[in-house]
């Protein structure tokens, strides 16, 4: 909007008015205004979906078709998958290494190192969502990161999936408001998306409660199996869509439920790792926050350490990449701490649940 103004303003001091009329006295007017109001500008971002499938050398129409049959969408896809995974493909390790090397020449234009500035330069493309609270944002460093996996932990009750609504809402706020301006996925493990909260929440935020519904792409995940493909199919999403989040409200149950006791451990620590894994580089590939919640447990071996552990094991501990341990204090009022994280010092913050959704103590 200032920007038309400004042109305008040129083109009458060239033809040097003496008089203002009141069209150019109103539009001076808009401008002081305009001035005052700092209108953040949307973030260029990046283009995934430049390159077919096809663009790779080597691929035709058939390869094409059996590779997104298999899962492999767009180039990214390929680039980033590993060799093993891809071979069950396409059939042959070797062909899939020779794609996968070109497919990444595709991308990083002919380069197979950055310099260390160039990796802080793809950096700057990280950005943030805003949680609705002052005290939460600040105790994440503003907000939830694309890029990086956030976990939020605790007991029934902490208050996970309330934060996994609020996200949803806040991510499609403007930049100036602490959002992506974009849209959320929600995967649902438990049966515990509430629509009627997702309404509470964007009414509050000065959003159509319609339109804010129509911004959450849902699907209710029926087991494990079910949750990564359901993951796999939101790859196909995010290249057609503006999704910037991406939550999956409980990461583990299932594995838990469908694997239970210490004869199963192994097979399913197996099976989460390449969840795990499919997130981080969902993250990290499409630049999106992904934000799951996880179950505490009694730990046996406790020691001289703490009572209660998250669930997951290793597995989750070293996939996410910040954990944040939420517990009930007095009514309404929750305490998040960060227990994990290559930044933040540990630190706690505050914030009460209300009608409202998430919001300052
Ligand atoms: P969990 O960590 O098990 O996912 P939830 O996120 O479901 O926990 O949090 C449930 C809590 O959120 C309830 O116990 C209640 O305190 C609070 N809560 C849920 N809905 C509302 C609401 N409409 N108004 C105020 N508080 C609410
Ligand atoms: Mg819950």
């Amino acid at each position: 909007m200032s920007r038309r103004y400004s042109s305008k303003r040129r083109k009458s001091s060239r033809n040097k008015v003496e008089t203002v009329s009141v069209e150019d006295a109103v539009e001076n007017a808009l401008e002081e205004i305009s001035k005052e109001i700092k209108v953040e500008e949307e973030p260029i971002e990046e283009e995934f979906e430049a390159y077919e499938l096809e663009d790779i050398e080597g691929v035709g129409r058939v390869t094409a078709e059996k590779l997104r049959n298999a899962g492999y969408y767009t180039v990214r896809d390929i680039a980033f998958a590993s060799v093993k995974e891809l071979a069950e493909a396409i059939g042959s390790e070797d062909r899939a290494r020779a794609l996968i090397i070109k497919a990444q020449k595709l991308i990083f234009k002919g380069k197979t190192f950055m310099t260390a500035k160039e990796f802080w330069e793809s950096r700057q493309g990280i950005r943030y969502i805003s949680t609705g609270c002052k005290a939460l944002d600040d105790l994440l460093g503003g907000g939830i990161e694309t890029k990086a996996i956030t976990e939020f932990i605790g007991e029934f009750g902490a208050g996970k999936t309330q934060l996994c609504h609020q996200l949803c809402v806040m991510v499609q706020l403007p930049y100036d408001k602490g959002g992506l301006n974009a849209k959320a996925v929600y995967i649902d493990t438990e049966g515990t998306f509430r629509p009627e909260r997702i309404i509470q929440i964007a009414k509050y935020r000065g959003l159509n409660p319609d339109e804010a519904l129509e911004n959450i792409i849902y699907a209710r995940a029926y087991s494990s199996d079910h949750q990564m493909i359901l993951v796999d199919e939101v790859k196909k999403l995010v290249t057609s869509e503006r999704v910037k989040l991406v939550v999956i409200d409980s990461l583990v149950a299932h594995f838990r439920s469908e694997y239970p006791g210490r004869e199963n451990l192994a097979v399913r620590q197996q099976k989460l790792n390449r969840h795990v894994h499919q997130l981080i580089k969902l993250a990290d590939v499409y630049n999106l926050a992904v934000v799951v919640t996880n179950q505490v447990l009694a730990n046996p071996e406790a020691f001289f350490a703490a009572p209660m552990k998250p669930a997951g094991g290793h597995i989750v501990a070293h996939g996410c990449t910040y954990r944040i341990w939420l517990r009930k204090s007095k009514e309404g009022i929750r305490i998040a701490r960060i227990i994990d994280s290559p930044k933040h010092p540990e630190i706690e913050a505050t914030f009460r649940i209300t009608e409202e959704g998430i919001v300052d103590v």
